[in-house]
C-alpha cells in the first residue's frame, strides 16, 4: 500500500440539487399482489425484462428476480442487458445505468421508471468542464467511474465500476501510465492508496456515502465488538479505515454471506440489506451511522434518486411507454469503446483467475 499525495482538479463544481425522498402510497396485501401481477403481465406483453440495482426498493429487486430479470451492481447490470434476448430493457436504477444499457444495446428499447433519477457524481461532472480538465492533461490516461454521463464516458479511455476499478488502475500503473480519475474523489483516493498509482482527481463525491461518520462508527463498533464492518469505497477515508471489508456492492454481499460474524455494520445504501438478508438469513445488519434524520442530511444512507424507482413508477412506464432512454448513435459509439474495454478486461480477469495467470491487455 502506498501513501502517495493527492492532486485535485481546481474546478468549481455546480451545486447539486438533492431531491426530497419520494413518498409512495403503501402497497400491502391484495393490492401488492395485484400490482405485481399487473407488472408481470406488462413485462410479458412488452417483451421486457427488469434489471434492478441493489440500492432500489426490495420489492423491485424481488420482482426482478421472480420475472427472470436481474438484481446486480452496475457492472453486472451492463453485462446482463447485452446477453438477455428481450427487446425492451427496463432499468430500475439511476440515469447513467439506463444510458449505459442503451449505449451497449442501441437496437433495444430502454425504459426507466423515472428519467429524473440522477446521481450526485454524474451531476457533479459536467462534460464541458471535464473536457477542459482532460485537455489540460493530455499525458494522462482518462479513467472514469460508471456514474457519469454518456458524454463524459465518450471522453474517457476506460470506464470502471467500483468492482473492477482497482484491478484496472493496477494494470495501467504497471505500464507506467499516469491516470486522470473522475468523478468520485473518495473511491479515487482508495484506489490510489491500494495501487500506488500516479493519479489526478476530479473533486466529485456521492452525497449518500459522504454522510457516513467515522466517530459515530467507532462508538457503534464498541457497542457491537463482534460485528464485521462492511464499507463501500465511495465513503470517506476515515470510515474506510475502520472496515473489515471494502468493496463494491457485490463484494459486500458476498462478505455478508461468507464471514462467520453474526452481526454486520454496513456503510452503503440501505437498499442492499434486502439482498444481504436473503443470502445471510439469521444474521443482523446494522446501518453505519450517518449525519442523521432530522439533521441537514437529505439522503441518510438511502439514495433519493434510487428511491424514484417503485412498483408504481414501474407499472406506469410499462403502461405509458414514455421515459425511454435515447443516446445519440455517434455518441453511443464513442462511449461504447471504454465500456467495452472494461467488460473485456473483466472477462480476461475472470479467465486468468481460473487459469491462475495475469490478465493481458484486452483488445
Ligand atoms: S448512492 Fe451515490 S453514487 Fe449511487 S446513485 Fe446515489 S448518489 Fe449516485
Amino acid at each position: 500500500m502506498s501513501t502517495t499525495s493527492q492532486h485535485h482538479a481546481s474546478v468549481t463544481l455546480p451545486p447539486i440539487h438533492v431531491p426530497p425522498h419520494p413518498k409512495w402510497p403503501p402497497l400491502e396485501g391484495e393490492r401488492l399482489v395485484a400490482m405485481k401481477e399487473r407488472i408481470k403481465s406488462l413485462l410479458r406483453q412488452q417483451d421486457a425484462v427488469l434489471v434492478a440495482h441493489y440500492y432500489t426498493d426490495g420489492l423491485l429487486q424481488d420482482l426482478a428476480e421472480e420475472t427472470g430479470g436481474c438484481v446486480a451492481d452496475s457492472l453486472e447490470m451492463a453485462r446482463f442487458g447485452t446477453t438477455h434476448p428481450a427487446s425492451t430493457l427496463v432499468v430500475a436504477g439511476v440515469r447513467f445505468m439506463g444510458e449505459t444499457a442503451k449505449i451497449l444495446n442501441n437496437e433495444k428499447r430502454v425504459l426507466m421508471p423515472d428519467l429524473n433519477a440522477s446521481c450526485s457524481l454524474d451531476d457533479g461532472c459536467p462534460h464541458e468542464l471535464f473536457a477542459d480538465f482532460c485537455d489540460q492533461h493530455p499525458d494522462h490516461t482518462v479513467v472514469v467511474y460508471a456514474n457519469t454521463s454518456a458524454e463524459v464516458k465518450a471522453r474517457a479511455d476506460w470506464v470502471v465500476t467500483s468492482g473492477i476499478a482497482l484491478a484496472i488502475v493496477q494494470h495501467l500503473a504497471s505500464q507506467g501510465k499516469k491516470i486522470l480519475w473522475a468523478p468520485d474523489r473518495h473511491l479515487g483516493a482508495y484506489v490510489q492508496k491500494m495501487s500506488g498509482a500516479d493519479m489526478l482527481f476530479w473533486p466529485g463525491s456521492c452525497v449518500v456515502h459522504e454522510e457516513f461518520r467515522a466517530v459515530a462508527l467507532e462508538r457503534l463498533r464498541r457497542l457491537h465488538p463482534g460485528a464485521a464492518v462492511l464499507v463501500h469505497p465511495e465513503s470517506a477515508d476515515a470510515v474506510i479505515a475502520q472496515a473489515d471489508v471494502v468493496g463494491s456492492t457485490t463484494v459486500l454481499i458476498k462478505a455478508a454471506a461468507s464471514l462467520p460474524n453474526r452481526e454486520f455494520i454496513v456503510a452503503t445504501d440501505k437498499g442492499i440489506f434486502n439482498k444481504m438478508r436473503q443470502v445471510a438469513p439469521g444474521k443482523v445488519f446494522l446501518e453505519a451511522p450517518t449525519v442523521g434524520e432530522g439533521a441537514t442530511c437529505q439522503s441518510c444512507a438511502n439514495c433519493p434518486w434510487m428511491g424514484m424507482n417503485s412498483l408504481h413508477s414501474l407499472a406506469r412506464v410499462l403502461e405509458v411507454g414514455d421515459n425511454e432512454v435515447h443516446v445519440d448513435a455517434d455518441l453511443a459509439k464513442r462511449a461504447q469503446v471504454p465500456i467495452r474495454r472494461m467488460l473485456d478486461f473483466a472477462a480476461a480477469l475472470k479467465r486468468s483467475a481460473t487459469a491462475g495467470a495475469c490478465p493481458s491487455e484486452p483488445a
